[in-house]
């Protein structure tokens, strides 16, 4: 038997706690708490990466969900909206059965998904009653909710369209909807009013209306897509009012980092004004895996700099997102199913903190992981 002190995160008191992870070989006995003790090991429940795409082949920015998978600590990776009803059986029958990491999606409003990245283009492939009959056909338990993307450079002249089915069918099936807003239009404002207690708005760090993510996006200084509608949080880090009155409702934030969704100063306001009931999460593609985002603990590491705490950042990969896609059990026993990592200096040798424009934050410390524990087997990613 050996026994490994480590700080464990106790969910009720959001904080880290001394406790001993008793092993045997590969097995996991169990976690027992202690008065005190030091450790240098950090024991969480299974990360859960909220916003990533994993249906690779078949859509336009797609990555193998094992990428950003256990090898760094994500017990969970959802994939958001990747998979529209006519291409959901080959995702669910062929594709995330490849995987060893657990995977949950969230379905596309549009039949196609993101096999481009306008799905709206051709409205025909607009169609609320396949998108039920997906969700309330599929037996696989894969499906949590309806993904849709309400942008400018996305829905171009459907508007306000897939927006408005997608709560539609939301509403049918009693589930959620995550909604991807960025740069208008349809304004930012009009797109919040309709969201529910429950749904989730992801990108909510966005930086538009920014003219570098435009010109990154290659739009240009487009005054379309510079709307100040489409601002969510005062300069302050407050939320604009339609952001604010969605808040109270009970709809829910998600960073989606992703290649052009967060914006560190607008992040870095936020959350100086003291707003935390957010996921963090990638958006992890084929675009930005390897160049900003890299994996779920490195964008946690970013908010570490950001501002926020150790327990804090924990809670935003566990805890909430456990919460906001109905994981009732997620954060029960830590014999069966947790991460272990370790915090260190950023070296020379780490890429940069960048953000979504490549700016730079700085920092700071590096959240590592060392370690998962899966159905009571414990797995060292590096040597203890
Ligand atoms: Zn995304």
């Amino acid at each position: 038997m050996e026994q490994l002190p480590v700080q464990m995160f106790d969910v009720a008191a959001r904080a880290f706690r001394p406790a001993l992870l008793h092993l045997e070989g590969d097995r996991c006995l169990g976690v027992e708490h202690r008065t005190r003790g030091e450790s240098e090991y950090y024991l969480t429940p299974g990360f859960i990466d909220s916003h990533a795409h994993v249906y690779p082949g078949a859509t336009d920015l797609g990555i193998p969900a094992d990428r950003i998978g256990l090898s760094t600590g994500v017990h969970l990776v959802v994939d958001a909206g990747s998979a529209g009803s006519a291409s959901f059986p080959c995702f669910r029958d062929y594709v995330v059965p490849s995987y060893q990491v657990e995977v949950r999606a969230f379905l596309n409003i549009s039949r196609i998904g993101l096999i481009t990245k306008q799905p709206y283009y051709d409205r025909r492939n607009l169609d609320l009653q396949a998108a039920v009959q997906c969700l309330r056909g599929d037996r696989s338990g894969l499906l949590l909710g309806i993904k849709v993307l309400s942008s400018g450079l996305i829905v171009e002249d459907a508007g306000m369209e897939p927006m408005r089915m997608a709560i539609e069918a939301g509403q049918a099936l009693g589930c959620p909807v995550m909604a991807h807003l960025v740069e208008g239009p349809p304004p930012n404002g009009e797109t919040m009013a309709l969201m529910r207690a429950g749904d989730i708005i992801t990108h909510a760090f966005h930086g538009a209306p920014n003219l570098a993510a435009n010109q990154k996006a290659g739009t240009g200084p487009n005054p379309k897509y510079c709307s100040l509608d489409n601002v969510m949080w005062n300069a302050d880090g407050t939320p604009t009012p339609p952001l604010e009155a969605a808040l109270a409702r009970g709809v829910l934030l998600d960073v989606g980092h992703g290649a052009a969704s967060l914006d560190q100063g607008v992040a870095r306001a936020a959350i100086g004004a003291g707003v935390r009931n957010f996921s963090i999460s990638t958006d992890a593609h084929i675009r930005n895996v390897d160049t900003v985002v890299h994996s779920l603990p490195y964008t946690m590491s970013k908010f570490l700099a950001l501002g926020m705490t150790l327990a804090e950042v924990t809670a935003s990969v566990t805890l909430i997102p456990a919460r906001q896609l109905g994981l009732a059990d997620w954060c029960g026993d830590l014999g069966q199913r947790a991460t272990l990592f370790r915090v260190r200096p950023k070296t020379p040798e780490d890429p940069p903190f960048l953000d979504a424009y490549g700016i730079e934050i700085p920092a700071g410390q590096v959240i590592e992981p060392v370690a998962v524990v899966r159905k009571g087997r414990f797995t060292a990613l590096s040597p203890i």
